[in-house]
Order: structure tokens, then C-alpha cells, then sequence
């Protein structure tokens, strides 16, 4: 079974992923990492990011690698801290937006996520890279809950920075991030974590039966 878990930054996609994964013994599959480690791999080549082609053969040479807790690897090269810096936020929505490098992650994501059970969190598996998928939530909270989220796992910024930061990101990624038609839009402004991991398991529970 496939699970999908789309929503803009902050609205508790991985939080929440990670522990429905746990709970329902699937795998997890952050495809945001996978833009991140690419932005990652570009911005230490050097190379510009207006070059739709050459971001996609990059993502093309270098796929991204998975290990263990959430470790995220591309080149050979441990990034699994190094893509959660502020640049890097800043940045993905410039290489995610390149059609050739969303079909070279979208390719890469469904064959990471067609071996058996799997959670996959992202923006667009519901619509895009997994329109099969049995269950599909899309997450959404409100903008400064969001900001407050991100300021407990970003020290030293500001939640005023974090707030605009979070703002932009959304706009530049506005274009992929959409709920599929039969996603269940989920406000989690007000819920706890394990709260709203109950409703998607229930969700998938209601699939099984
Ligand atoms: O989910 P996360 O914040 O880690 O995603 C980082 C960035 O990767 C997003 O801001 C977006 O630009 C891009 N992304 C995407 N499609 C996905 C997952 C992430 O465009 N499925």
C-alpha cells in the first residue's frame, strides 16, 4: 500500500510521516530530501541554477541514497545536515521548479517507492508521482503555526524570518503543491502529532477493510 502525504512547509509532513511509518511498520520516503541533497550537490559544484538540462543530468549522474535514520546521501557525500541549512530552503524551489529535474525525481521516486508498503511524503505523489496510492492526505496549518513549528527545529532565526522564509518558499512551490482530487485535506493548526497520525491510520485501516 502506498501512502501519500503532500503539504506545504511546516504543515507537519515529515513529523507525522515518519511516525505513521513506525506505527504501521512501511518505509519512509522524504522526496523533499531529494531536491534538497540535489540543490545540495549544485550549489557545491558551483553551477548556476538557470540551466534546467544540466540540474537534471546532474540529479541523473548523482541519484540520491538512503540509509539507516533518515541519513541522506548524494556523491558519496553524508548530507543529511547540510540540507536542512537556510540556503538550502531558500534555494530548492529554483532547482525543484525545472520540469527535466521533477522527471528524472519523479521516475526515481516511484521506483524507490513501488517495492511494497511505503509512506512517501512530498508535494505532488498524490497528483504526480503516485496517483495509484491508496490513501492520500494533504496537510495544511495556518502560517504562524507553521512558522513556530519550523523555529523548534531552526535555532537562531527569528520566527518573523522563518514566517517570510516560509512564505516565499510557498509561492515558488504554489505550482507543484496541489491535493489530488480524492486527497483528504487535513488542518493540523490545532491537532497534536500523534492526533493526526491516528486519522491517517485510520484512513488506511478504512482501506483495508
Ligand atoms: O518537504 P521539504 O520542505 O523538505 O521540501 C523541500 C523542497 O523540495 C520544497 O520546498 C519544494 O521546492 C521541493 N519539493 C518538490 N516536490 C516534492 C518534494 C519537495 O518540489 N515532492
Amino acid at each position: 500500500m502506498i501512502v501519500a502525504i503532500d503539504g506545504p512547509a511546516g504543515s507537519g509532513k515529515s513529523t507525522v510521516a515518519v511516525a505513521l511509518a513506525r506505527r504501521l511498520g512501511f518505509r519512509y520516503l522524504d522526496t523533499g530530501a531529494m531536491y534538497r541533497a540535489l540543490t545540495w550537490l549544485a550549489v557545491s559544484h558551483g553551477m548556476s541554477l538557470e540551466n534546467g538540462d544540466e540540474l537534471a543530468q546532474l540529479a541523473r549522474d548523482h541519484p540520491v541514497s538512503f540509509a539507516g535514520e533518515g541519513q541522506v546521501s548524494i556523491s558519496g557525500e553524508d548530507v543529511t545536515g547540510a540540507i536542512r541549512e537556510s540556503e538550502i530552503d531558500r534555494l530548492v524551489p529554483i532547482v525543484a521548479r525545472y520540469p527535466e529535474v521533477r522527471e528524472v525525481m519523479r521516475d526515481r521516486q516511484r521506483a524507490l517507492g513501488s517495492a511494497g508498503d511505503v509512506v512517501i511524503e512530498g508535494r505532488d505523489i498524490g497528483t504526480v508521482v503516485a496517483p495509484e496510492a491508496e490513501v492520500k492526505v494533504f496537510l495544511v496549518a495556518d502560517e504562524n503555526e507553521r512558522a513556530r513549528r519550523r523555529s523548534a527545529d531552526r535555532s537562531g532565526v527569528t520566527t518573523e524570518t522563518l514566517a517570510a522564509d516560509l512564505r516565499l518558499r510557498d509561492e515558488r512551490d504554489a505550482v507543484n503543491t496541489r491535493p489530488a482530487d480524492d486527497a483528504v485535506v487535513l488542518d493540523t493548526t490545532e491537532l497534536s502529532i500523534d492526533e493526526v497520525v491516528e486519522r491517517i491510520e485510520a484512513l488506511v485501516e478504512e482501506h483495508r477493510s
